[in-house]
């Protein structure tokens, strides 16, 4: 079944708006016409706007890098589906493990965001991963079945819509650590399954899984090799231009 890779960049809480459209100018121009990638940047919610108007009409789609659950009301400080959707957003990266971990983001909360990102025509990137501790404990393939069970309730096959999954092992992320190539493609061969245990096999078949944690230029088609791994979520590299085009050109030499 073929699946279209994905290269999706999250750049956190960096660059100062006019840096953040900057770079996506530059990622335009160095990328030109991109085919048979889909390529997604998620620039902190303050440039959306004018990052939006520097990449319309271009392969460069644009994600959230969270949203909130609700549809609007008395949330200070908050933002919701319907928000991003006006804003440009297509995708929204969903329980990332810096939210979980400094942000108090749970399997029930992420599964609130994806259904309200669904409802607002935003294709979730759900973020799931084990700590060092747990993959030292041999709890790696427990923890991604409780995290996807916990993020996917209430999705059915036929209610299902495009999800992104992407498999992060959370020592791997900002770290220069990346699992090996054979340490991924066991977790995401495993994530498949699962998805096809739950939601039936044509939706595990076009189910695409990236591989988030230090991917860099020179680990990228390693990880594109495997046959479970349909993309990259891409955090320090999405930064340099240079490094995230690299990365979306993997297939080119
Ligand atoms: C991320 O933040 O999703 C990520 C994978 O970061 P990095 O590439 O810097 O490890």
């Amino acid at each position: 079944m073929f699946r279209k890779p994905v290269i999706a960049g999250n750049w956190k809480m960096n660059t100062l708006p006019f840096e953040g459209v900057e770079l996506a100018r530059s990622l335009r121009e160095k990328l030109g016409e991109v085919a048979n990638v889909e390529v997604v940047i998620a620039p902190p919610f303050t440039h959306l706007h004018a990052i939006n108007e520097e990449v319309k009409g271009t392969p460069i789609r644009l994600a959230a890098q969270n949203l909130n659950a609700k549809d609007s009301g008395a949330y200070t400080g908050e933002i919701s589906a319907a928000m991003l959707l006006t804003m440009g957003c297509d995708f929204a990266i969903i329980g990332h493990s810096e939210r979980r971990q400094y942000f108090g983001e749970t399997d029930d909360s992420v599964n609130e965001k994806i259904l309200a990102a669904l409802a607002n025509q935003l294709t979730p990137i759900v973020c799931v991963g084990e700590t060092l501790e747990e993959r030292e404990a041999n709890k790696t393939l427990e923890v991604i079945a409780t995290q996807l069970s916990g993020a996917l309730k209430g999705l059915t096959a036929e209610g299902w819509k495009d999800i992104i999954v992407a498999y992060e092992p959370v020592w791997a992320i900002g770290t220069g650590k990346t699992a090996s190539n054979e340490q991924a493609q066991e977790v995401h061969g495993f994530i498949r399954s699962e998805l096809e245990k739950s939601l039936g096999k044509a939706i595990a078949d076009k189910t695409r899984i990236l591989y988030g944690g230090s991917v860099k230029p020179d680990s990228i088609c390693g990880l594109m090799d495997q046959p479970d791994i349909d993309g990259a979520l891409v955090g320090g590299a999405s930064l340099k231009a240079e490094d995230f085009v690299k990365i979306v050109n993997f297939g080119k030499g």
